[in-house]
């Protein structure tokens, strides 16, 4: 069978971009359907044109039954897909409309800001920071294959790399690797690694001694420019008008730059649509949060490095109680590091236990009632009020659940405290509530989702 009219499998394709985009990440999404498109289909073979290589290949490797299945969906006459190298220059009007899922309304800027890490050599990198000791999970296999890809072709590849993800999950390890792994290829290259921060500050010292040209001067002569965490641009208006001929100049020239953020472009606020365009415009790839396995291997993989002899236990017992964040997990090593050498043995898993639960509850301290509650309604999208409200409204009464089941598993709150703050409730309907949330965040992988970002809201 063949289908010659275009626009049958322009709309067949578009079908099943649908279905794939619910099923992949944002990050994935954009950079591997973004630039595709079905060329033709011939006997049951649909031949898709991808923009190169990299993205050839990768898509065979991880998506070909994936886009098969959603093709056959449709059309069940399809047998196979074949991928044809077909460079376009990227069309963002096809671009599928971006679905934000959840906007922060914390400012992360305060809580962000005490970990960025510098290392006082001329370009900043931190030795420590290589690929030889960062573990691979899928997790982050997509930002760890296009930082590689970037070490192989610096500047021609893909620019800028984007690389977003949560707080404590590898990018400032991952860009300075990058930074790390060119210099080791050639000492000649000129190398800057450097935070949002950072650059806005040197912007304004600049602007207030009239030294604004060499400013720029200094930023352009780099061959890679590693700029972490910019979603501190936000709102700066006049830092991100600076930024943006920084970034044309090293462009144009064909020189690398990289970047992170702690959210995807479109979600940072107040980003000039230009700039928001150019970070989209090379590679993105986000990372998440690593599976439990990837949890295992990179506490085993730190304690060796500690010569730090844990048992098995020990580590699925960390392994599991810290889900969403590598720093704390490594943070949480030290502290069990310094505990046993200072007692000169190892330690018990009930100790293990204890250390935590002392640890983990001072974060989680900071956050207050109405910090709780802004984020639940910020979250589901209703007021504040109608948290508290004495409405059986559906979309009022699971927000008030979840509220009331992170009170009590969080922050320990008893249920005749929690029915207090909750305008007078009775005991035992807290309890119903903490009892149905805790079954149906067993069941319900949507339920489990929301959760998991609200704590991550308020947590990290
Ligand atoms: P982010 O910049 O995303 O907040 P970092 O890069 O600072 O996170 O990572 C936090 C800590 O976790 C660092 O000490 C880093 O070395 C470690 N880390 C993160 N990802 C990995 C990984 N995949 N393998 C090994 N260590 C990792
Ligand atoms: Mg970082």
């Amino acid at each position: 069978m063949e289908t010659e009219n275009i626009f049958d499998v322009d709309k067949l394709w578009r079908k099943a971009l649908v279905e794939i985009e619910l099923l992949v990440s944002r990050a994935n999404f954009v950079t591997w359907f973004q630039n595709t498109k079905i060329n033709y289909l011939k006997d049951g073979v649909i031949f898709l044109n991808v923009p190169n290589s990299f993205a050839k290949e990768w898509i065979q490797k991880k998506y070909d039954k994936f886009i098969l299945k959603s093709l056959r969906r449709i059309d069940p006459s399809i047998r196979s897909i074949d991928y044809i190298i077909h460079s376009n220059p990227i069309d963002t009007e096809r671009r599928a409309p971006i679905k934000q899922v959840f906007k922060k309304t914390e400012d992360t800027q305060d809580t962000q800001l005490e970990f960025t890490e510098f290392y006082e050599t001329k370009d900043s990198l931190n030795p420590k920071y290589v690929f030889d000791n960062f573990i691979i999970g899928s997790f982050n296999e997509l930002a760890h294959a296009a930082a590689i890809a970037v070490t192989k072709k610096l500047g021609l590849a893909y620019n800028p790399l984007f690389i977003y993800g949560g707080v404590g999950l590898g990018k400032t390890h991952l860009l300075q690797a990058i930074g790390n792994e060119i210099k080791k290829q050639n000492q000649n290259t000129r190398i800057k690694y450097t935070t949002t921060e950072r650059f806005t500050n040197e912007y304004i010292q600049s602007l207030k001694t009239n030294r604004m040209y060499e400013f720029k001067n200094n930023y352009i002569q780099y061959d890679l420019l590693i700029i972490d965490d910019i979603q501190f641009l936000a709102k700066k208006t006049k830092t991100q008008e600076e930024f943006f001929h920084v970034f044309n100049a090293l462009y144009e020239n064909n020189k690398q730059i990289i970047l992170s953020s702690d959210r995807s472009p479109k979600s940072i606020p107040d980003l000039e649509e230009r700039l928001r365009s150019r970070f989209e415009g090379g590679m993105m790839a986000d990372v998440s949060e690593p599976e439990y396995e990837s949890r295992v291997a990179i506490l085993s993989s730190k304690a060796q490095e500690k010569n730090f002899d844990l048992s098995k236990e020990a580590i699925d017992y960390i392994a599991s109680s810290i889900k969403n964040n590598i720093r704390e997990l490594e943070g949480f090593l030290n502290i069990l590091l310094a505990q046993s050498r200072l007692l000169n043995r190892s330690l018990s898993i009930n100790e293990i236990e204890d250390l935590f639960k002392k640890t983990s509850t001072k974060s989680k301290k900071k956050v207050t009632f109405n910090q709780i509650i802004k984020t639940i309604s910020d979250f589901y999208e209703i007021k504040e009020q109608n948290i508290f409200e004495k409405s059986r409204k559906k979309e009022f009464v699971l927000p008030r659940q979840v509220a009331m089941y992170i009170l009590r598993k969080d922050f320990n709150g008893s249920y005749p405290y929690i029915g207090q703050k909750f305008g007078g409730k009775d005991h035992t309907t807290v309890m119903h509530a903490c009892e149905k949330i805790s079954k149906d965040n067993k069941n319900d992988q949507k339920l489990k989702n929301d959760i998991q970002m609200i704590r991550d809201c308020l947590y990290k």
